[in-house]
């Protein structure tokens, strides 16, 4: 009997769980245990990677592949223009959703306060824990971020740095820079639009050689995601045996927080929204994307997803190779709704728990900059942590470097998290735009 890949994926989430608690508890008895449950974890630790490595070895000549050959069957790109504008606007509007939801969340449960008044605990087990850090690499990250943040204008900046970034000097740079897709997808859409542009006689070749990159590197995708199970359970293993400590008891609340935002987005607001724009049965839609869904919660990198985001998209809900090669790689980049969710939380979290009071036009004001900033996040790992220095600094709340570090060191699990409500979100776009161009998507 053959196990469905989303089964297998989900067995090997529950077993890495289960072998990481019981090596905590043999580690926790101290005695030889202790050397040999590390270097199982290291060891499962280099193979998780190996996976990773596996999905972004094959992103670029995927994304090359299947934007040219995606565009170019768009027949003469008339409503190129029409489909860019649906997509930005769906973009736009979901991670307000998200970005409003988890402010109303954050104000209500007020996870940084005890009785109204700042919670000490926290602020305690931050500053503890940043004493206690010894990863210089976070540090150097924050405290580069701290300077964007203290910046005129840092926010801004920041977008437009990202956009003047979208226009490479040289493609085959963007396409080395692992964090830095929109240079590439930028160039790979003018190149087919240029393709469309001449006579079909001349470009045919071209095409037909895109046409057939690409099916290799869905044939290459298949052959990686056979191996997801196991690089699943390397990823996780490491995770849950390192979580724990009196930080992750101190912020219970935050974490909760943070959870029942992210779920409200992807289990009621999306479902929502895309019955009532697209039409479709919700429940059908988190079937058809589950594989991708679990691989974004195990990676926690939307761009290491892409290739599975793809396969589910265009395999299971039946969008097209056109909308889904225009939606699904820009979403990965540029369309972050539990990252954009998360950045307004962990703001006003950190405001609460420094004392810092936030008006409601200072509260607008983070609204607006984790719209702007979940643009320019990367779809990598903890990449959201940046964005948030820059916010607490350009906001003026106090102690934002002792706060972050201690976010870092706590954030795997709420990454796996918003990274799969990120996903959920392309997939949404591509569905509902491709429901609008006519498309049969779910069905059959
Ligand atoms: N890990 C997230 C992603 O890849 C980005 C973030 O919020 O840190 O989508």
């Amino acid at each position: 009997m053959k196990i469905k890949p989303h089964w297998q994926i989900l067995l090997a989430l529950a077993l890495a769980t289960v072998t990481g608690l019981l090596f905590r508890n043999l580690a926790a008895s101290g005695g030889q245990a202790g050397g040999f449950v590390d270097g199982v974890v290291s060891f499962s630790a280099d193979v998780g990677k190996l996976f990773l490595n596996l999905l972004k070895m094959i992103i670029v000549p995927l994304i090359v592949s299947s934007v040219i050959s995606g565009i170019t069957s768009l027949h003469g790109m008339k409503g190129f223009g029409r489909l860019l504008g649906k997509t930005a606007g769906f973009y736009a509007l979901t991670s307000l959703l998200a970005i409003c939801l988890g402010l109303v969340l954050v104000n209500v449960i007020q996870p940084g306060l005890t009785n109204g008044e700042p919670n000490e605990k926290i602020r305690m087990a931050f500053e503890n824990h940043k004493e206690s850090s010894a990863d210089e690499a976070a540090l150097k990250t924050v405290q580069e971020a701290k300077l964007v943040g203290e910046e005129q204008g840092g926010i801004v900046k920041q977008l437009t740095g990202f956009f003047v970034r979208m226009v490479p000097t040289n493609v085959f740079a963007a396409a080395m820079d692992n964090g830095q897709m929109l240079g590439l997808i930028f160039f790979s859409l003018l190149f087919a639009i240029a393709m469309t542009r001449l006579p079909l006689q001349q470009v045919s070749p071209l095409r037909d050689a895109f046409v057939a990159l690409n099916d290799v590197m869905i044939l290459m995708t298949q052959w990686i995601m056979a191996l997801a199970p196991i690089g699943v359970y390397a990823l996780i293993l490491p995770v849950v045996y390192k979580t724990g400590g009196d930080i992750f008891q101190a912020l219970f609340k935050y974490f909760a927080t943070v959870l029942l935002a992210l779920g409200l987005h992807l289990f009621v607001v999306m479902p929502l929204v895309i019955k009532v724009l697209a039409g479709v049965n919700p429940l059908d839609h988190f079937k058809a994307m589950r594989t991708a869904l679990l691989t974004a919660f195990s990676t926690a990198s939307s761009s290491a997803t892409l290739p599975v985001t793809m396969r589910c998209v265009q395999d299971n809900a039946g969008v097209s190779k056109s909308t889904a090669s225009f939606t699904i790689p820009l979403g990965a980049t540029v369309n972050m709704d539990g990252t954009a969710l998360y950045e307004c939380v962990a703001v006003i979290f950190v405001a609460q728990v420094m004392g810092f009071d936030m008006s409601m036009a200072a509260q607008f004001m983070v609204v607006i900059s984790a719209l702007l900033t979940s643009v320019g996040v990367a779809g990598i790992p903890s990449a959201s942590l940046v964005a948030i220095m820059i916010i607490l600094t350009s906001s003026k709340i106090p102690g934002a470097e002792t706060a972050v570090v201690a976010l870092l060191a706590v954030d795997r699990l709420l990454d796996m998290a918003r990274t799969a409500v990120n996903v959920f979100g392309d997939s949404c776009a591509a569905l509902v735009i491709a429901k609008s161009e006519g498309e049969k998507v779910l069905q059959g």
